[in-house]
């Protein structure tokens, strides 16, 4: 079975406990106004370019055959990505990688392969195998098959999910799933909709029946300002968890790094300038947790 994926990262230290391999999976149905991997977005593979690097030096020209990249009578280069079939060749001869490919297509096998290379080191640090995306639900095959591939070496397994997918896909995961960070953005629909493209009921529905039939699932919010860190939704977020028997909440603060990767993929960032939250703000929302409830800040 062949999926695509846009990264794999050894050596991971953020993504769970221990040192963990990180399994990036491409493509999500939802787009998240402020999401902070714009090239997780599309299933295919597509070409990043930071015009930063770019010397303008023509290689490339030559190299599409599609005419995708031109200089212009100023001598810049210009890359219209309008019909760019994301072939990769002119990534190949830019001097500067100011062109690159991301995401490839890859067998299970292969993947599953990444993932064991490095159990000495997972059993040493309590570690495992971190399967994300782009959304995990999108490829649900794929992302099984990889599971289950990795399971039976017992490697512990954390799935990072928005939910937005097909129940029977999520419960069949859940079978080799040890751990679930499930993301929770907005408990509004009508603001789900409106910053997400689609409505969280599917989302809501999911995580109701996967608290039934599975133990470990965190929640997981980005805190993004103004969007989805106001201390209504997030108390909202916490009565949610209480009502489905979960305890464990990681509230993920603003990163400000995101809206640069919009112009590896020629897009504007839509939420415009955001200011991190304070740690007098994070303060006061972990204040609003409820009995038995244990919110970590992940900074
Ligand atoms: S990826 Fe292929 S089609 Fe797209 S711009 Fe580069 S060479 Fe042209
Ligand atoms: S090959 Fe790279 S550096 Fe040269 S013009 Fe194309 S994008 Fe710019």
């Amino acid at each position: 079975m062949k999926g695509y994926i846009f990264d794999i990262d050894h050596f991971a230290v953020h993504d769970g406990p221990g040192i963990r391999t990180t399994i990036y999976l491409k493509g999500c149905p939802l787009r998240c106004l402020w999401c902070h991997s714009p090239e997780s977005q599309a299933k295919a593979p597509e070409i990043l370019y930071l015009q930063s690097r770019c010397i303008s030096c023509g290689s490339c020209v030559s190299a599409c055959r599609p005419g995708k990249h031109t200089i212009n009578q100023s001598g810049l280069h210009i890359y219209n990505r309008e019909g760019c079939t994301a072939c990769g060749a002119c990534a190949k001869v830019c001097p500067t990688k100011a062109l690159s490919v991301c995401g490839c297509e890859k067998t299970a096998e292969e993947v599953i392969d990444e993932g064991v290379q490095d159990m000495v080191f997972y059993r040493n640090s309590g570690g495992g195998v971190t399967l994300t995306g782009g959304e995990i639900l999108y490829q649900p095959l794929f992302a099984l098959e990889i599971l289950k591939g990795v399971k039976a070496y017992d490697i512990h397994t954390i799935v990072e999910t928005s939910g937005f997918g097909e129940w029977y896909q999520l419960q069949e995961i859940s079978r080799f799933t040890d751990t679930f960070y499930y993301d929770i953005k907005l408990i509004n629909e009508d603001l789900h909709k409106q910053f997400t493209g689609a409505s969280n009921r599917i989302i809501l529905d999911n995580l109701t029946r996967l608290a039934k039939v599975h133990r470990h699932i965190v929640i997981r919010v980005p805190l993004i300002p103004g969007f989805t860190d106001p201390i209504d939704n997030i108390t909202a977020i916490y009565k949610l968890a209480a009502d489905n028997g979960i305890y464990q909440i990681h509230l993920l603060p603003y990163n400000p790094s995101a809206p640069a990767k919009y112009e590896w993929v020629g897009r504007a960032y839509k939420p415009g300038s955001l200011d991190v939250q304070s740690g007098e703000y994070l303060e006061g929302l972990m204040g609003q947790k409820l009995p038995g409830q244990e919110v970590v800040i992940m900074r």
